[in-house]
């Protein structure tokens, strides 16, 4: 057996056959020419053909994966007309009167060069997208053949590295694990293995070597082993893992369309998280009871400039359309700022920037931006049942002010001859000031929904973000249970609803408390819904109650 460690980037086990993926050798003679601008013809025919390969796959992998994950080949079309890449390989030809595959390779070499000194892991990762624009030029200079994935049956493939257009072309159905020597997490080859739920291990130590080829290997996509001619230990370890792993998962699928009830009849809502509009998809393949939480700036961090109304109104309106009028869709108005930063925004420099200048308190002081999101999301509120939440919100005031922009909103779209439906407003408990004076803020909002990430940071001082800090940043403190507590008592005592959004509400053992304190929802990513639902049923609260929540104030 050899067992190689590399880093699982996208998770799943896979047991099967090896098979070494090898590219074809591309041979780059360097060739003094005479005819520059018959070579320089040479390389724009070699250039239009790439072109309307790439068209292909773009088209391609829409059909599979979805526009945003085709975008790549966008990307590529673009890098493909890129002035600074032609104008390099032109001025080879031209000036040093070299044939257009040398002058390909040249300006790739040194593009990668420039790449290599950066200190920026995304930039480093667009290296593999050079070349594999380049290698497709060459490719059809040459007149060589794309070597491509094929195979009869399901396989792992060991690769050095694999390009976009590789990973993209692999047919799904017979590629049981990606294990590849290089690569990294932020490549697209690692963006497009999740998307098509592949499981990948990344710098993995080992030679791609066809002697593995047809071997049997076991590719940990959890923790990053792949194990060659495994012995019949692990072999039969990992099996039973797959065969739990199934059992599973068929369990769960059979809760789709129950009710989350406990044994003594207690009812609450298990909704979903999501971070874009395609999500929407994984919403109701989990049969999720509606969208807890839009996390709408991901809309945002996408892009180079803030996206107009229009543009967000259909990205709202979708998700109201296909979540129907029976199902709440809760989209939360923009949190950016700490560590959601796009350039564009043009936020200073914070010395605390998870205390600085992020959500809420960014829309109030650009209001134009905040107005506009409101008037997609209020638009889009006649599609299906759309609710707003604002986070970060610390006081009454505040949601005075939110409230007296989103009248202004309103009363401005009615001007205008908009058909408006009413739109809930909710907001965002995750600062221990918001919790603090919850009875006074839901005296003025429709809803609240507990946002355990941010109020677990909050209360304990410790930075979500900081790794080092891990031990101390703990949701399951009492002090952030009390929190809770107050807030869940709080919502109850003025008649409205309170969810709880954050990492915590998909903790499956944190559900019976929950139950307990009389939430009533839970917002969890789409893939924790049926688990959640499974503990719900099996849970008596009756049971619990009383233990569980003395033990909020005798526990420290
Ligand atoms: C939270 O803080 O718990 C929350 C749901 O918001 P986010 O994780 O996006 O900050
Ligand atoms: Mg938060």
């Amino acid at each position: 057996m050899n067992v190689c460690k590399g880093k699982g980037v996208f998770g799943g086990i896979a047991i099967g056959k090896l098979r070494v993926h090898q590219k074809g050798e591309l041979h780059i003679n360097r060739v003094s020419i005479s005819d520059p601008d018959k070579e320089w013809q040479r390389f724009s025919s070699a250039k239009n053909i790439a072109a309307v390969q790439l068209k292909q796959l773009y088209e391609q992998v829409i059909r599979d994966v979805g526009k945003t994950n085709a975008a790549i080949f966008q990307i590529h079309q673009m890098l493909l007309e890129d002035v600074n890449y032609i104008s390099s390989i032109e001025n080879i030809i031209r000036t040093q009167l070299l044939n257009a595959e040398y002058a390909i390779n040249l300006t790739t070499e040194n593009i990668l060069f420039m790449f290599a000194a950066m200190d920026n892991a995304y930039i480093k990762a667009r290296a593999a997208d050079v070349q594999d624009i380049s290698r497709r030029l060459i490719t059809i200079l040459t007149g060589g053949e794309e070597v491509t994935i094929n195979s009869d049956e399901p396989v792992i493939i060991l690769a050095d590295d694999l390009s976009p257009s590789e990973t993209a072309t692999l047919d799904r159905d017979k590629v049981l694990a990606l294990v590849t020597v290089h690569g990294s997490s932020y490549s697209h080859t690692a963006i497009l293995a999740r998307t098509l739920n592949i499981p990948l291990i990344v710098g993995t130590e080992i030679t791609v070597d066809s002697e593995y080829d047809g071997k049997t290997a076991v590719a940990d996509g959890n923790d990053g082993f792949v194990y060659i001619e495994p012995d019949d230990k692990i072999l039969s370890e990992y099996q039973k893992f797959i065969n739990t792993e199934e059992l599973r998962k068929n369990e769960l699928k059979s809760l789709k369309g129950k009710e989350n009830i406990t044994l003594d009849g207690i009812r609450i809502d298990i909704d979903a998280n999501i971070f874009h509009v395609r999500d929407v998809a994984s919403v109701i393949r989990n049969d999720a009871g509606g969208i807890g939480l839009f996390r709408s700036e991901f809309l945002f961090l996408e892009k180079d400039d803030f996206p107009s109304e229009d543009e967000q109104f259909e990205v709202y309106r979708t998700v109201a359309e296909v979540m129907g009028k029976d199902r709440y869709s809760v989209i939360r108005t923009l949190d950016i700022g700490a560590d959601k930063q796009a350039a564009y925004f043009n936020i200073p420099h914070e010395e605390n920037p998870a205390m600085g200048m992020r959500a809420i308190r960014f829309c109030l002081s650009n209001t134009d931006i905040f107005k506009t999101q409101l008037r997609a999301i209020f638009r889009a509120g006649k599609y299906g049942k759309l609710a707003v939440i604002y986070p970060m919100i610390t006081s009454v005031e505040e949601i005075k002010r939110i409230k007296a922009i989103s009248s202004e909103v309103r009363k401005e779209l009615n001007d205008e001859g908009y058909e408006l439906r009413y739109v809930e407003e909710g907001i965002m408990i995750e600062t221990p000031a918001a919790a603090l004076v919850s009875d006074l803020l839901a005296k003025e909002v429709d809803f609240f929904s507990i946002g355990t990430n941010d109020l677990s940071q909050y209360t304990l001082a410790a930075d979500r973000q900081n790794y080092n800090i891990d031990e101390f940043y703990n949701p399951c403190h009492t002090a952030v249970l009390r929190m809770i507590k107050i807030v869940v008592d709080n919502a109850k005592k003025a008649g409205i609803r309170v969810g709880i959004c954050g990492e915590l509400a998909a903790d499956i053992n944190m559900t019976g408390l929950f139950l307990a304190m009389g939430v009533d929802e839970l917002s969890v990513p789409p893939s924790s819904v049926l688990p959640v639902r499974k503990t719900v049923r099996e849970t008596d609260i009756s049971k619990i109650s009383e233990k569980e929540l003395s033990g909020l104030y005798n526990v420290c």
